[in-house]
């Protein structure tokens, strides 16, 4: 098509205030309504007739989905270029019911260890209870990705970036694997985001996000989005109307709310990053700072190819043992120790202490979890004043 007709693609800045909203909305409101409702009524039997004989468009159910749902969907659709998409409880809630939707005893699947905790939990304890092989590759082996798939092998699955130390996997070549050996590929863009970074352009199959971090961005919700194809996302979609883990229409109007800022909030994070990256790289108290961004980071070249910012989290080590990382991290005055990111309020996380404390000092050390390793989720503050909150902590190393 040419001149008038052309559909210009409109900015993500724009796509994430208005996508998927109808434009005529209940009682004229700007916003769009919560439908806080569990059950949706039909006026007579031909009603029904015409929902159940000629696939009339409406809602029948909650767990099969509502209003207020639908506009977060096709927002989130838009956002990550993506044909469809479905939304979900919460994050881990979108990977489980993916990947259950996916396989039969007998198959066999690939993830990469650098995986969410959960995420590997699930695929390495639980899915083994119902006949399912997991094979677990070393990130960035590609030799050892493509090696590994076998006959039965229904996906391949990978995050990227990574927690903690924010591995970038190539998407081209994830593409490939997954082409040459017909299985479908698997993206966790989590950390990403789709302002950052959009997989379904590179071919992926399946796009998944936390909603919970970025989308949402003000740590308040709980939520997880699958996208890609129809087909492919509707075959989930049907197991997950008898999984029940649905979102409900509230939390669906807070991301809609938290995904208008988005991109504002994305930008400034990862610029805030790269400075906070700049700055840990080159202090005296750090011993090594990991951001996709820096030159110093493994995937540098990978990252500034495939993504458009770094993303808003920096991990570094300290110069120092247990007892200093404590004192570093209780005399900070701004940042907030608490799990999780995305958010607009910094974040810091000691992984050794917090999410690896059930693992023996030897079992963290084997997966990198040393006991001077910090995750800091940057926000969206003025990146002077969380400089000031981490020096105030440096000097107490
Ligand atoms: C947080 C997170 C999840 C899990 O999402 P929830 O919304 O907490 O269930 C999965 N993958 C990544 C990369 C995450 O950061």
């Amino acid at each position: 098509m040419k001149g008038k007709d052309r559909k210009q693609e409109k900015s993500i800045f724009t796509k994430s205030i208005h996508a998927g909203e109808d434009r005529a909305r209940y009682a004229d409101s700007i916003t769009t309504p919560i439908v806080q409702s569990s059950t949706y009524t039909f006026k007579d039997s031909r009603e029904i007739e015409a929902y159940t004989k000629n696939a009339k468009k409406r809602y029948e159910y909650g767990r099969y989905g509502n209003p207020t749902e639908k506009v977060a969907e096709r927002r989130l659709a838009e956002l990550d270029g993506a044909e469809e998409a479905l939304m979900f409880s919460s994050g881990m809630m979108a990977i489980t019911t993916t990947i259950l939707a996916l396989v039969q005893s007998g198959d066999h699947i690939v993830i990469t260890d650098d995986c969410y905790g959960r995420t590997l939990e699930f695929c390495r304890t639980y899915l083994k209870r119902f006949g399912i092989e997991c094979t677990i590759v070393p990130f960035g082996d590609y030799e050892a990705f493509d090696a590994s798939i076998k006959k039965n092998t229904r996906f391949i699955f990978s995050e990227s970036p990574t927690n903690p130390y924010l591995n970038v996997f190539d998407m081209v070549k994830f593409k490939q694997i997954g082409e040459k050996h017909k299985v479908i590929t698997i993206i966790d863009s989590t950390f990403a985001t789709p302002y950052n970074q959009r997989p379904l352009e590179y071919g992926i199959d399946l796009v998944i996000h936390s909603g919970t971090k970025y989308l949402g961005g003000h740590n308040d919700i709980l939520a997880g989005v699958l996208l890609g194809k129809k087909e492919l996302v509707n075959k989930v979609r049907e197991l997950h109307k008898s999984m029940g883990g649905v979102i409900d229409a509230h939390c669906c109007y807070l991301l809609l709310r938290g995904l208008k800022t988005f991109p504002l909030r994305v930008k400034t994070q990862n610029e805030n990053a790269l400075k906070i990256a700049e700055y840990l790289e080159n202090h005296p108290k750090i011993e090594r700072a990991y951001y996709p961004f820096l030159k110093s980071h493994a995937h540098y070249n990978i990252a500034r190819t495939q993504m458009k910012g770094g993303g808003g989290v920096v991990t570094f080590t300290i110069k120092g043992d247990l007892d200093a990382a404590k004192r570093f991290m209780d005399s900070l005055e701004m940042i907030y120790i608490a799990p999780s990111l995305g958010g607009v309020e910094t974040l810091i996380t000691h992984p050794a202490t917090v999410t690896y404390y059930r693992y023996t000092r030897e079992q963290r050390y084997e997966l990198g979890i040393v006991d001077n390793l910090f995750r800091l989720a940057v926000g969206i503050e003025d990146v002077e004043d969380i400089i000031a909150d981490l020096e105030r902590g440096f000097a107490k190393i």
